[in-house]
């Protein structure tokens, strides 16, 4: 079984949103498709949507508390109001553009590994770190682990090169294989790539042994391609 994740990053309305996932969710209904299938709309698109069983609605990013004076986030509250339960931690655009630390973001983890959620847990280099070769990379990729519980029994967590992501420059087969290896050999969760992954790619990619599923941005975002998606990638594990 894979998992196919849509991040919508700051993309579609509240009422585009519920548009796109009733058709996802028609599409999963009527094609028997079995893979697990994750959506990430803006908060402002939160929503309690009743949606097939493999089909979950997640949140994009969260502040650790249940509620409180932290204006311009959302909290735990805002969340179980709508009976979500996924949550996206550590992606680089809020490492990069929001200056989110590790220790953020381990902070982030723990409260909400505390609530028992779902959380796509996302690693990325950038490309001057790439350009050090494997051994710099892995470095730098394993100290995103720093005070994240990997045992967590909820954690998936995703590849993302950072600069993969939104660029139209996908990683190569060889390199997801190689940093794929090695997050496999010491941590033993599901693993997603992420990074320009779209329609002519994804079969090659999820079709690697340690691919276990894709985060999609940019090529998730239109609902018909995204359908085409979850067909490519129905049969393959
Ligand atoms: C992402 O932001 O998680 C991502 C993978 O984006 P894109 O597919 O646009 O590279």
């Amino acid at each position: 079984m894979l998992i196919i994740a849509s991040n919508f990053k700051t993309n579609h309305t509240r009422k585009s949103t519920k548009e796109f996932i009733l058709k996802t969710n028609s599409f999963i209904k009527e094609n028997n498709i079995k893979n697990e299938v994750l959506i990430f709309p803006t908060s402002s698109s939160l929503d309690s949507f009743s949606c097939e069983k493999n089909l979950n609605i997640g949140v994009q990013n969260a502040f650790s508390a249940i509620k409180g004076s932290y204006t311009g986030e959302i909290g735990l509250e805002q969340i179980e109001e709508f009976g979500l339960k996924t949550i996206l931690i550590g992606h680089s655009e809020r490492r990069e553009i929001f200056k989110e630390s590790q220790e953020d973001i381990s902070k982030k983890f723990n409260f909400y590994k505390e609530q028992g959620f779902k959380i796509i847990y996302c690693i990325g280099e950038p490309l001057e770190i790439k350009n050090q070769g494997l051994d710099k990379t892995l470095d730098y990729l394993f100290a995103q682990f720093e005070g994240i519980d990997t045992s967590y029994e909820n954690l998936i967590l995703a590849y993302e090169p950072i600069w993969a992501i939104g660029t139209g420059v996908t990683a190569t087969v060889e390199d997801i294989k190689n940093i794929h290896e090695a997050i496999k050999s010491k941590i033993d969760k599901a693993l997603l790539y992420g990074g320009s992954v779209k329609l002519e790619n994804i079969k090659e990619i999820c079709s690697l042994k340690s691919v276990d599923g894709a985060l999609i941005g940019t090529a998730s975002w239109d609902v018909d391609d995204f359908i085409q998606i979850l067909e490519k990638t129905k049969d393959l594990k």
